[in-house]
């Protein structure tokens, strides 16, 4: 058995949470070790162009950015790791963590930045188009802006789907919205704003059976009423999916206090606590409203700063 590694300060992930945090926590002298996960830096690496970001007036891609943020942590010596923290054990005075199932390493501080994952439909064209970055998104705030004047679709029925449509509506000359049911699982308000923006197109019923494209980017989607079985193709050349997120906790279940769907419950608002002392949360893992990098990245220096003072407070 490998002997067990003592740190102060562990972080779970490798996105702007992560990094954000990293870099506050190594200028702070409390050499962070950071493990950077299935998939190092996160989410944003499956982002093409990344224009909302501040300080980026010409923007920038998502893969480039975390090479920066990753450049920006090691510059002030964080310990940049790659594994996947399988196990933790938050129960004693000292946080255990089990790396790839068989290091164990002592935290005296754990900032969790473990994000979460966009669902997709799972069809073969959309991960296509996805992958390429040809015109398949789960986020109209940072993606519509490139369908200005343009006709888009999208897919879902919950508040994010129709806070999403709406966003877009103000941007693309027409917006399909795909509902698979006869209703709305929005919010009553949410669904009438939908429902009476005269630029988005409500079809019910109504799934997608293959997002169309010319092998390089999307023109349309081909869906079917599930009631009449009537198909039709509906151009567009952004496909946006807004059927939910799934936040990357499940470790964390029975550990740490999580909400119904899965995301980390902060103990005191306005701060980075968990219900475990000196565990603290930043980015999407807790954040089911925001879900920026730049809000990420703020949360990752809060939990940074977090962590100093309770390290401050116990005499270290
Ligand atoms: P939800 O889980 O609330 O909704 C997901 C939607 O996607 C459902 O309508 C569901 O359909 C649909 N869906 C799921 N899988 C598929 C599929 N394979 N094909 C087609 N449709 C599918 O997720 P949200 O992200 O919308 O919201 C998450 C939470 O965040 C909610 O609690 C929400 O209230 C909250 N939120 C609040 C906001 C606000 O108040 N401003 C803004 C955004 C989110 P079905 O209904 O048929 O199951």
């Amino acid at each position: 058995m490998s002997e067990i590694e003592k740190v102060k300060c562990l972080i779970i992930g490798s996105g702007p949470a992560g990094y954000t945090a990293a870099i506050y926590a190594a200028r702070a002298n409390m050499s962070p070790v950071l493990y950077e996960g299935l998939q190092p830096g996160g989410q944003l690496t499956t982002t093409n162009e990344v224009e909302n970001f501040p300080g980026y007036p010409d923007g920038i891609t998502g893969p480039e950015m975390m090479i920066q943020l990753k450049a920006q942590a090691e510059r002030f010596e964080t310990d940049v790791r790659s594994g996947w923290v399988t196990k933790v054990d938050f129960s004693g005075d000292i946080h255990k963590v089990w790396v790839n199932e068989t290091k164990e390493i002592h935290a005296e501080t754990i900032i969790i930045s473990t994000g979460a994952s966009a669902k997709y439909l799972g069809l073969e064209s959309e991960q296509h188009y996805l992958k390429i970055g040809g015109g398949v998104s789960a986020c109209a705030v940072c993606d519509g802006f490139f369908y200005k004047n343009q006709e888009t679709i999208i897919v879902g029925a919950g508040d994010s789907a129709c806070e999403e449509a709406h966003y877009l509506s103000k941007l693309c000359t027409k917006v399909t919205m795909l509902v698979r049911k006869s209703e709305f699982r929005a919010s009553k308000i949410m669904a009438e704003r939908v429902k009476n923006t005269p630029n988005i197109e409500i079809l019910f019923n109504t799934n997608t059976v293959e997002v169309l494209g010319d092998g390089n980017g999307v023109t349309g989607a081909k869906v079917k009423n599930s009631v009449t079985g009537e198909e039709q193709d509906i151009p567009a050349t952004g496909f946006f999916v807004a059927i939910g997120h799934k936040p990357n906790t499940d470790i964390f279940k029975g550990q740490i206090n999580l909400d119904e769907v899965g995301y980390i419950k902060y103990e005191q608002a306005g701060t980075s606590k968990t219900n475990v002392p000196g565990v603290f949360v930043s980015g999407d893992a807790a954040d089911k409203t925001y879900r920026q990098a730049i809000t990420a990245a703020g949360t990752g220096c809060m939990a940074a700063l977090d962590a100093e003072r309770y390290l401050a407070a116990k005499g270290h």
